[in-house]
């Protein structure tokens, strides 16, 4: 029921932010000395796909680099588990729904299974700290004793929560030694203030997706796919979820298209992840929507790419793409923003609270509440390449400066440090 996921946390060169990040890089070095070999575990839901897991996959390294002994483990569980953990998801992010009483008792069912198997991973590693990540497995705490350190990280967007569902999780969050959130905005009343913590999510400047790619070689990876590079395109990577909008991206481009003939529109978001059943029926809509256009291109089938992973894809479509859309209704943060404005592309995002962390209106990207403004704003920029570059070049300052793991990294060790 829980696993290690070994692959992906390999060693992590931590020297290379020495000189992208020297400050940040020197604290995390002092602060780590005195964690050395703490053990550390973090349990989330999934090891692949999403933002938990892409942070996973470098912060895990990082803290391993560092000279702490940190291991991440994922869940499995039946699909009827996560059916009602996207409900619980989806409930806490705002969206009406219904939850039943048979539904409630399987998900706790569930994580007290999980909690016996956390026991023997605790007699196994015996860590230190334990964090564990978002509500899939929040439950489980009950399984942990009082000598390890209990961290609730919880990624999703909580300014409008169903008070309900967040009820019924509320003596378990209690359990918590600490929850760290992404914005204070998320800090339900009855948890203190002394218990939270505010930490904003990074990325991985130096993995296969986030490194620069030659334009070269982005144009010779979309032109497999029927892209043209050389006429307009723009770009929205998320998975297939309704708070994430496509629907309202393709009304955007179609209103777009009707001065820029000869646009493009890439929706990226390939179905991979466990803990989401919800993106399969999500997509078929979004396709039908779609309706055969030759200029619209979805990715979301792994096995129809041509690359061994979908990296390359990713990274070819923000370095190709003229501007990036991030049409989100509701959006934790959206990691997806951070890693368009780190190759420096002008991003029109929607106005979630997660989004508005990261673009300030005009300056290093824009933020609209409806299509009718981001048509605008495409037709705008499409209009105006010395604009493109301008936003751009603020994008990716406002990455290097708040958005890059070093930063996170900073956050944990404190957090780490008050055991
Ligand atoms: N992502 C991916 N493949 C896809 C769609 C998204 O690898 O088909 C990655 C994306 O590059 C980003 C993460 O998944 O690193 C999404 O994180 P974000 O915080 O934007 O959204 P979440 O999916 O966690 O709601």
């Amino acid at each position: 029921m829980i696993h290690l996921v070994e692959n992906k946390t390999g060693k992590e060169d931590f020297k290379r932010y020495q000189k992208l990040t020297p400050k940040t890089y020197k604290q995390c070095v002092s602060l780590a000395k005195n964690l050395k070999n703490r053990k550390i575990l973090h349990i989330s839901s999934t090891p692949e796909g999403g933002g938990v897991a892409e942070i996973l996959k470098s912060q895990v390294p990082i803290e391993k680099c560092l000279g702490l002994d940190s291991r991440w483990f994922y869940i499995k569980a039946p699909k009827k588990f996560f059916e009602i953990t996207k409900e619980i998801h989806n409930r806490l992010q705002g969206r009406k729904g219904s939850l039943t009483e048979r539904e409630k008792d399987f998900y706790f069912k569930q994580n007290k299974i999980l909690a016996v198997n956390l026991r023997k991973i605790i007699k196994e590693y015996e860590p230190d700290i334990i964090v564990i990540h978002d509500p899939q497995p929040l439950p489980a705490i009950e399984a942990l004793n009082k000598k390890i350190l209990k961290i609730l990280r919880i990624h999703i967007d909580l300014s409008a929560p169903d008070k309900a569902v967040l009820k019924m999780l509320r003596k378990y969050i209690l359990k918590y030694d600490f929850v760290v959130i992404t914005e204070s905005k998320y800090r339900p009343e009855w948890l203190s203030k002394n218990k939270t913590i505010i930490s904003m999510p990074a990325i991985d400047p130096f993995t296969p997706k986030n490194r620069l790619m030659p334009k070269i070689r982005s144009e010779n990876i979309l032109k497999e796919y029927g892209i043209n590079t050389k006429k307009p395109v723009i770009a929205q990577v998320s998975r297939f979820d309704p708070w994430k909008d496509q629907f309202g991206t393709i009304k955007a481009y179609r209103m777009a298209k009707k001065e820029i003939l000869d646009l493009q529109l890439i929706l990226v978001g390939f179905i991979e992840t466990l803990d989401d059943p919800e993106s399969l029926r999500y997509y078929h809509k979004i396709k039908k929507y779609a309706n055969d256009d030759p200029d619209i291109f979805l990715f979301a089938d792994l096995k129809a790419i041509k690359e061994p992973s979908d990296d390359p894809l990713i990274s070819a479509v923000y370095t190709c793409s003229d501007v990036i859309i991030q049409k989100s209704i509701r959006e934790g943060f959206g990691i997806v923003v951070t890693e368009a404005m780190w190759k420096k592309k002008p991003v029109i995002g929607g106005k979630a609270t997660g989004i508005e962390l990261q673009i300030k209106d005009g300056v290093n990207g824009f933020l609209v509440t409806n299509s009718r403004e981001a048509a605008n704003l495409i037709i705008k920029l499409m209009n105006n390449s010395k604009l493109r570059k301008k936003i751009g070049k603020e994008a990716y300052k406002t990455v290097k400066e708040k958005f890059l793991m070093p930063r996170l990294t900073l956050d944990f060790l404190r957090v780490y440090k008050r055991m």
